[in-house]
């Protein structure tokens, strides 16, 4: 462990505030989903905290703004390194707070500093020249924003929180991180240690109860709020920003649909498919949440792709050899349990599972349902969870129908050896990130946003750099006043 790791106690967890730790009269505590006992106390912001925060960046924006980009730059790669000195610790901890087996709370890390790492060497939104001539340069340029908000989920409470921080900081504005209370734990330490290297009030934390967000929302000295979450909270927080005119940004839910072409390799694709539909037990905003596999292949998939799950170890994140851990959450988890007891109570066929399981905490044991009708819950529906349903398919037009026939739009993913083919499935996909041949793998450099009802704007990439700025024009009249038509 090293000199830093030192200073920092993994079993406390504060609120920080302008550079310091702040505790709350009222606290509460997450749950390990893996065998439901407590974990540690997190305070409860409150309406105090809260100002207390916005005033501490509003104040330290007026440097931070004026920062130099590769002065900003240095500090992620410190925050990069300080995080990664941290690995073993935030992994138990993201072990422990979401259920992910050791090897995914691991990725979680590391993904968490391929954002810090990749965001280090982006350049800035450089300043445009648009017309440059003997009267007039017009010129437009983009300039941070103030005061950002950062409300996160629990599916992933590192990168998602990452993927806010560490443009918004960037980019010139002083952010405000509000985790989900499910999860707060591995996103208040990460605040907390990179207040040795940033000014006080440049990055904040707030862990809260149902309060918080909204107030979050709200409040006037907020100028944007980015918000990953559900769809329904999601339009709360639009109705909510608009009071105040705030900037949103929503990463919302979705309903991606995983298309499997007659020409592949089954025995190649079937195990990158399943990892499509259950990674992380199905928590994953982008996850195949409706499997179409061309009906000549249909039956040899569904046996291949069978063998994949049933060789999957599944219960307590902390058990060796886990691939797929619990549920988060008790409210998940009985979400989760609906969309079993619907299928079952419909006759629907479990072509893998059936019972939720009881392999202790919130696990459930994985299930796949064999050609349910397009109408049901469990193909219109985002179960969060690991349970999807399978549909064959004969011609593009009547698949593209199905697929498209969805208020969401987030993700979805291709698998076909022609790849003329399949980039025309997939340009025809009403969804803002299409993978072909790969699970779905968000990446920090390209652009990440929901078409439809899964979302508004977008994170990652140039594109995300500017969702924390606003453009400015500048008109520069080289002719003097003089010379000005008289009006
Ligand atoms: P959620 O909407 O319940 O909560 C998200 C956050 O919003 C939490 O921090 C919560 O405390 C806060 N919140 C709740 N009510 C609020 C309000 N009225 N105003 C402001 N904030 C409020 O979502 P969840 O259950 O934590 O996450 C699961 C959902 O998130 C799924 O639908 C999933 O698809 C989606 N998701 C989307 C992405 C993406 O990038 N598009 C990524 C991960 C998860």
């Amino acid at each position: 462990m090293s000199d830093k790791a030192a200073t920092l106690d993994f079993e406390k967890f504060h609120n920080t505030i302008a550079g310091k730790p702040r505790d709350s009269p009222k606290v509460h505590n997450g749950v390990n989903p893996s065998d439901k006992t407590k974990l540690w106390d997190v305070p409860i912001a409150t309406e105090h905290d809260l100002d207390d925060a916005v005033k501490s960046a509003q104040e330290a924006f007026k440097r931070w703004s004026k920062t130099a980009w590769k002065e900003r730059q240095s500090l992620l790669l410190q925050l990069r390194e300080e995080l990664l000195s941290h690995r073993v610790e935030m992994t138990q901890m993201i072990l422990k707070e979401c259920g992910k087996p050791i090897q995914f709370a691991q990725g979680e890390i590391d993904a968490a500093a391929g954002i810090l790492q990749y965001h280090a060497t982006a350049p800035p939104p450089g300043e445009q020249t648009i017309q440059d001539d003997a009267d007039l340069k017009l010129s437009l340029r983009y300039v941070p924003l103030g005061v950002v908000g950062a409300i996160c989920p629990w599916n992933f409470p590192l990168i998602l929180s990452m993927q806010k921080i560490v443009p918004g900081l960037l980019t010139g504005n002083t952010v405000i991180v509000k985790p989900s209370p499910f999860t707060p734990y591995s996103a208040l330490k990460f605040v907390e240690m990179a207040q040795k290297y940033l000014p006080p009030g440049v990055l904040q934390a707030l862990n809260g109860d149902d309060r918080l967000g909204p107030m979050m929302t709200e409040h006037p000295g907020i100028e944007k709020i980015s918000f990953t979450g559900s769809i329904s909270t999601g339009k709360r927080v639009m109705m909510s920003a608009a009071k105040t005119l705030k900037r949103v940004t929503l990463e919302l839910g979705g309903n991606s649909a995983c298309i499997v072409c007659p020409d592949v390799d089954v025995n190649k694709v079937a195990p990158l498919v399943a990892l499509g539909a259950f990674f992380n037990s199905g928590q994953l905003c982008v996850a195949s949440k409706r499997l179409y596999v061309h009906t000549d292949i249909y039956k040899e998939f569904q046996e291949a792709i069978l063998n994949v799950v049933k060789s999957w170890k599944v219960g307590p994140a902390g058990e060796p050899g886990m691939m797929l851990g619990p549920v988060q959450n008790e409210m998940q988890y009985n979400i989760v349990k609906g969309f079993f007891e619907d299928c079952a109570v419909n006759g629907y066929q479990f072509l893998l599972g059936g019972e939720v399981g009881d392999a202790g905490g919130f696990s459930v044991q994985p299930a796949i349902i064999d050609n349910p009708p397009h109408s049901s819950r469990i193909v219109a529906e985002e179960p969060f969870g690991p349970i999807v349903p399978m549909m064959p398919w004969t011609t593009e037009e009547e698949l593209l129908t199905r697929v498209n026939d969805t208020r969401t739009g987030l993700g979805g993913a291709v698998y076909c050896a022609d790849h003329e083919r399949a980039v025309n499935i997939a340009k025809q996909i009403e969804a803002g990130t299409i993978w072909i041949n790969s699970f779905e793998r968000p990446l920090p450099n390209t652009f990440f946003s929901g078409h439809k009802e899964s979302g508004i704007g977008g994170e990652s990439g140039e594109q995300g750099l500017l969702a924390y700025m606003n453009a400015q024009a500048i008109h520069l009249y080289k002719s003097d006043v003089g010379k000005a038509p008289k009006l």
